[in-house]
């Protein structure tokens, strides 16, 4: 059985949530310098997600003022597992002013083991590594909102709930494939992707020539 529980600007003291947490955000839009951080969803893997919402001080919210998230998402001894992790440091970054590490990313793992498919987003592997199917129909709703609605609570909580199966089989077709040194050194370059776009070296990017 899933479960939702919804917080508002930070996760409650004392929460532990395992040595892997899967992570995703929802923000105004796709521009992490320009659309602001709204929602910070996780879970250990255990079925549970637990949503921060991030309410900005002008709205009487707290904005950045979150201790709990922060040092979660900055504990070195705590990986947080994303599916396409570049986009989610950086909002995170820009919203927070934390570097969010260490990382892992199953967009990454899916491109370097699944080379006979080019659909690599999260309700493809959500269909064909765990047997879920997940609606993205909320994706592109208003995140900003105050009061976010039932359909918005289980959109965001759906995009973190099935990260562990995934990574899990990612994980072993990487080892399969000869591949996990090289995803570890992806993943370990993310936070410095994401300090990248937030420079502003998106297109061209650096290794552009
Ligand atoms: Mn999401």
């Amino acid at each position: 059985m899933n479960g939702i529980q919804l917080h508002k600007h930070d996760l409650p003291a004392g929460l532990d949530l395992g040595p892997i947490v899967a992570i995703d955000t929802e923000t105004m839009g796709l521009d992490p310098r320009r659309d602001r951080l709204c929602l910070v969803q996780l879970s250990s893997g255990d079925g549970t997600a637990h949503l921060v919402q991030i309410i900005p001080p002008a709205l009487g919210g707290r904005g950045a003022d979150c201790p709990n998230l922060k040092a979660l998402l900055t504990n070195p001894n705590v990986t947080k597992l994303f599916h396409y992790a570049r986009f989610d440091i950086a909002a995170l970054e820009n919203g927070l002013g934390v570097v969010t590490a260490p990382v892992i990313c199953t967009k990454i793992a899916s491109k370097l083991v699944r080379t006979y498919t080019d659909r690599h987003g999260l309700k493809e592997l959500c269909r064909d590594l765990a047997g879920v199917d997940i609606s993205k129909q909320q994706q592109s709703s208003d995140w900003g909102a105050t009061d976010l609605t039932p359909e918005q609570l289980a959109y965001a909580a759906s995009d973190v709930l099935y990260l562990h199966t995934i990574w899990a089989k990612l994980e072993a077709l990487l080892v399969r494939e000869n591949r996990r040194a090289i995803a570890q050194a992806a993943y370990d370059f993310l936070p410095t992707r994401a300090k990248l776009d937030l420079l502003g070296y998106v297109d061209p990017d650096l290794f552009t020539h």
